[in-house]
Order: C-alpha cells, then structure tokens, then sequence
C-alpha cells in the first residue's frame, strides 16, 4: 500500500513513534511512579479497547508511523496482551514492536509475547537488593523480575534493556552494583533521571554524575554507537539511540544508555506520540495537554481520524518546559498525571 501524507509537527519533525498505555492498572506501586493512598483507575469501560488501539496504528502506520511501544501501566495485567502484539505485528509498514514492563508476569508470558512477533523488552528494575526492591516497589519480589530477565535473555529477546530510575538517598549507592549486573549477564543497562511528575517529591541524580562515577571506577568505560563494539571516531559525549546516550566497555557486550530529560536536550529531535490508556493523544510527557482520539476512532471513517490528528500534531511544542518550572519552582505540581496512565 502506498504511503500517504507523513505526519510533521510545525517545527518540522516527522512523527514515526507511537507509544501506546494499554492500561493504568498495575501489580506494582512504584513510590516514584504512584502516591501511596493509590490511586483513581479509570473505569473499565473507558480504557481504550483493542479494536481502537489497532485502527489507530493501522491509520497511523500509512502515515509513516513504524516504531511502536507497549507500556502502560503494567503492561502485562492487560489480558489478551499477546493477541494485540500479534496483530500489531501483522500491521504493514510497522517495523519495531517494543515493550516496557516491570517483568513481574514475564515468567508465564515471555514465550508467547516471542512467539506473537515481541523481539525487544526494557524490563524495570531500580535496585538488586531484596529487602529495597520491595521498598521501592511497596509490594514487588525480586526474584521474580530477576527470574523474568534470565527468562526474557533466554527466550531472544535482543536487546534485553534494563530501566534503572536513579534516586538521590534511595539506590544512588548500587551504580557500580548496576553495571556489574549488566555486564555479567550482557544486559543493555539505561538509567533514567528520576522526573517529578505528578507531585512524587525526590531528588534526581543527572546523568552527568552517574557517568562520572562509572567512569572513575571502569577504565575502559567509553562513549559507544548503537553497537556496543562500535567506537565513534570522536566525541567524548555519547552517541544517541534514540533518547539514551550509548557508553560501553573493551568487552564489547555491555551498553550503558543515559536517558536524561532533566538534563538533556533531546526534544529537537522528538519523533513521538503517546496514547494514554484512556483514548487520549498526548504530545509530550511533560505537557498535561491531551486530546481524545477515542470517540473518533469509533466513527469509522480514516480520514476525519487523520485530519484529527493531523491537527493535534500541529499543537506539539518544540520543547519541554521543566527547566522554566523548576526555575520557579513550580516543578512538583507542574503535572497532574501519574505515570501509570501516560505511561513512561
Ligand atoms: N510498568 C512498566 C514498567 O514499570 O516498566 C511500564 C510503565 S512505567 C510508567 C514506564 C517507565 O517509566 C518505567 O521504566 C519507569 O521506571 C519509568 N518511570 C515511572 N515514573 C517515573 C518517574 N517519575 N521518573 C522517571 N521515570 C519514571
Ligand atoms: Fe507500575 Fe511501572 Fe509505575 Fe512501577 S513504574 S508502579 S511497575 S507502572
């Protein structure tokens, strides 16, 4: 099939990457990521159904949309998750299906999300000591994630990518612990700078600290291309894959990525749309501006649907504003959402 009008925001950036929530439910309660007391989930009958999600990535898929991420929420407490991947799978034009999952439930889904056309899996982890996992996720069991890795390394998931959340006081001291995890079992280890959203108060540790204790501590720790054997020729800074700064080491096995929305400048390049669990399209992580795609979706007819989000496009900013906010302090109440909902 041919394909049509691309999708190009005012600032001239192509959008080719759409992240989809499939649920805000979910079998963890990060305290980085949800408030304690819980929080309101949206009705069943209002999370976006499967029918919807594969419409929109068909009609977005014409438009040269090829990259695709499930997250959610849990991404794995959707039932009929494998069926969807499946479908999507089967989308022309969709050349890479991600996941992100806190790989809790990866032991009883690893091989048939394989199978359903899965290849690539970022697996959350913020710390590898029992007792603070648990901490840190109010409710979760390492072994299992730990098991879910092995399994997910196991099964060929190629990358298997770590998310690692860095928090001032909280796992700052397990860098070093981090990265000798990654190397031992050829994981592709990205840490992220813990982002104030929706009212969580903490401190970030910024990626340039982080890096700099790697550094200090491995001499053959080196900015790296997307191939963990590949050297720039030069540049002492990273190379980008996609949002993460690529480092690693002589063994040629290991990546370290640094996702830095804090501190970094990635928005000039940005490529993405979010669909939140409730129907609605969100332009960036940082903005509380959503709009319903939904209700149109229902109507059937492709083309009032590609207008809609032709529009919205036209509404992406070219920046996030956190610096600005965090200037003036605004930046605890500056989101109203979770994470749960927008997913990541
Ligand atoms: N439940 C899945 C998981 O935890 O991997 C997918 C959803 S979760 C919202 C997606 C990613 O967002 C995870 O890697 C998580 O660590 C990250 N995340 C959640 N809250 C965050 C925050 N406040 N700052 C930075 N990353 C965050
Ligand atoms: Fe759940 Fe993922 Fe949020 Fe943790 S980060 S509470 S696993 S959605």
């Amino acid at each position: 099939m041919e394909e049509l009008k691309p999708l190009i925001d005012n600032f001239g950036r192509q959008i080719t990457y759409l992240r989809i929530s499939v649920t805000d439910r979910c079998n963890l309660r990060c305290v980085y990521c949800m408030p304690g007391s819980g929080i309101s989930l949206i009705n069943h009958d209002e999370v976006i159904s499967y029918e919807d999600i594969l419409r929109l990535v068909n009609i977005l898929s014409n438009h040269g949309v090829n990259k695709i991420r499930i997250t959610g929420g849990e991404p794995l407490v959707r039932k009929g998750l494998t069926g969807l991947i499946e479908n999507i799978a089967r989308i022309r034009g969709i050349e890479d299906i991600s996941m992100t999952t806190n790989g809790i439930l990866l032991k009883k889904y690893a091989s048939e999300l394989y199978n359903a056309g899965l290849k690539r899996i970022n697996i959350s982890l913020d710390s590898i000591k029992e007792e603070r996992f648990c901490r840190i996720t109010r409710t979760g069991s390492l072994k299992d994630v730990l098991a879910g890795i092995k399994l997910a390394k196991k099964t060929g998931f190629n990358p298997v990518k770590i998310n690692t959340v860095l928090i001032r006081g909280i796992n700052d001291d397990e860098i070093i612990d981090f990265v000798n995890f990654a190397k031992e079992f050829e994981l592709n280890l990205r840490f992220i700078e813990y982002m104030p959203i929706g009212g969580n108060i903490a401190e970030a540790v910024l990626s340039k600290e982080t890096e700099e204790k790697i550094m200090s501590e491995f001499d053959d720790f080196r900015p790296i291309k997307g191939n963990p054997a590949e050297i720039p020729p030069s540049g002492k800074e990273g190379v980008y894959d996609g949002v993460s700064r690529s480092f690693g080491f002589k063994d040629g096995k290991t990546v370290i990525g640094f996702i830095s929305p804090l501190s970094g400048h990635f928005c000039g390049d940005c490529n993405r749309l979010r669909l939140t669990a409730s129907g609605n399209l969100r332009l960036c992580l940082f903005y509380d501006n959503e709009y319903n795609i939904k209700n149109i979706l229902r109507q059937n007819d492709d083309e009032a649907v590609f207008k809609k989000i032709e529009d919205i496009i036209k509404l992406k900013r070219f920046k996030h504003n956190f610096n600005e906010k965090a200037k003036k302090k605004e930046s605890i109440l500056w989101a109203n959402d979770f994470m749960n909902g927008i997913g990541g």
